[in-house]
């Protein structure tokens, strides 16, 4: 069985899935490398599914750097080759993404969770007040770590099916920060630009819409996020940092969590995670060549756009309980509303198909199909096809 992720049973893409012949790849060409028989579509919300090219060379250098002998994950982090790959994938994440100058990207590992904690620890004192708008999940998370840290954490409620106008957010005078989430990965809420904060810094977690769409980094005092969904393999967290909100982390902050140590040290404090940050470098790399995040966000609005229709075409057989004006690209949350029974049959019957991974998150039940940048547009083509053969043969 060559992986485990699909379950006993899964059909390989070879296949033709349930619902007939697969539909026009092209379009989102660009976006991801032609499927192999041996692979299947996986909509895992993280870690997920990675561009099958990153991944055959990472393949082809896994023994043999470029002739160094040895593999990325046996070298040392202060030697020649290695510095190498450490400066250019910080170089190509600061041109995909604009980075203006007087901005720190630090590359850390412990992921998102652990950014949660060091927001406060960095940017603020105990008695500081601080904002969170909680839209789903993950801004709920992090609303609830700034906690231990801050004594007033104001949290501005959504219902986790919209956004509330920003105009109407009751936020504190004189708080260091807003902190939102920029795509909840769990309810498929996403935000479509940076708010107005009323000159306040603005923090944003983007770990499930990273890379995906241009970002205007010049609205933010930190933007942060985990890898693991639209970049490369789990354990990083990429932090994106204007330089005037350093140089003033709490006394008992831990050096790793330090962005001021981290920046001063080029995210070389100590031993980074040197494979994860090779294999974000050739994601990087291949977004560049790809045209950048313009081109990425045509194709991810083309591939939701196709899962979307497919929901909206069966006409209240499939149910995105999402706001239209904020559905996420990413994560699209779905439902049978006639009959959950049949959900289970969905998720059964899409793993033998070949199409992996389709569980909602068991906080929210239904379905939810992730579709970050690696997803071919001919996964997104083949569960819109398999959608709409299973309301045929169960509605
Ligand atoms: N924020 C969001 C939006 C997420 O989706 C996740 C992971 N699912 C996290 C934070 C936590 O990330 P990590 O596992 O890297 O700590």
């Amino acid at each position: 069985m060559a992986r485990a992720a699909a379950g006993a049973g899964a059909r390989r893409r070879g296949a033709a899935a349930a619902g007939g012949a697969a539909r026009g790849a092209a379009g989102a060409g660009a976006a991801a490398a032609p499927p192999t028989a041996a692979r299947v579509f996986n909509f895992s919300a993280g870690p997920a599914c990675m561009y099958e090219d990153v991944l055959a060379e990472a393949q082809r250098e896994v023994l043999d750097y470029k002739g160094c002998g040895m593999s990325v994950m046996e070298m040392s982090h202060r030697g020649g080759d290695y510095s190498a790959i450490h400066d250019a994938a910080e170089a190509d994440l600061r041109e995909l993404m604009g980075v203006p100058e007087g901005y720190s990207v630090l590359m850390m590992q412990g992921g998102a969770s652990l950014v949660f904690a060091g927001l406060p620890l960095n940017l603020t004192a105990r008695a500081d007040a601080v904002d969170y708008v909680v839209t789903g999940s993950w801004s709920k998370k992090a609303a609830q770590e700034a906690g231990k840290f801050c004594d007033t954490v104001n949290v501005v409620q959504g219902d986790n099916k919209s956004i509330p106008d920003p105009a109407s957010w009751a936020l504190t005078p004189g708080s260091k920060y807003v902190h939102l989430c920029d795509n909840e990965t769990i309810q498929g809420v996403e935000f479509q630009g940076a708010p107005d904060v009323g000159g306040r810094t603005l923090c944003a977690d983007v770990s499930s819409n990273f890379l995906s769409r241009p970002i205007d980094v010049s609205k933010y005092g930190v933007i942060y996020g985990g890898v693991q969904k639209n970049i490369g393999p789990a354990g990083l967290a990429l932090v994106i940092v204007r330089d005037d909100l350093l140089g003033s982390p709490r006394a008992d902050c831990p050096a790793m969590l330090d962005f001021s140590t981290l920046a001063e040290a080029r995210s070389l404090y100590n031993t980074p995670n040197c494979w994860n940050i090779y294999m974000c470098g050739l994601v990087f790399r291949k977004l560049l060549d790809m045209g950048g995040l313009e081109a990425v966000a045509r194709a991810n609005a083309e591939k939701c756009a196709v899962v979307y229709g497919a929901i909206a075409e069966s006409k209240g057989f499939y149910d995105c309980p999402v706001d239209e004006a904020v559905r996420s690209r990413m994560n699209v949350p779905f439902t049978i509303p006639s009959d959950a029974e049949l959900e289970k049959a969905f998720i059964s019957e899409s793993t033998a198909a070949g199409l992996v991974n389709l569980k909602g998150h068991r906080s929210v039940g239904g379905m939810r199909a992730s579709i970050y940048n690696a997803m071919p547009m001919q996964g997104v083509h083949d569960l819109a096809a398999f959608m709409k053969d299973f309301q045929a043969r169960h509605q």
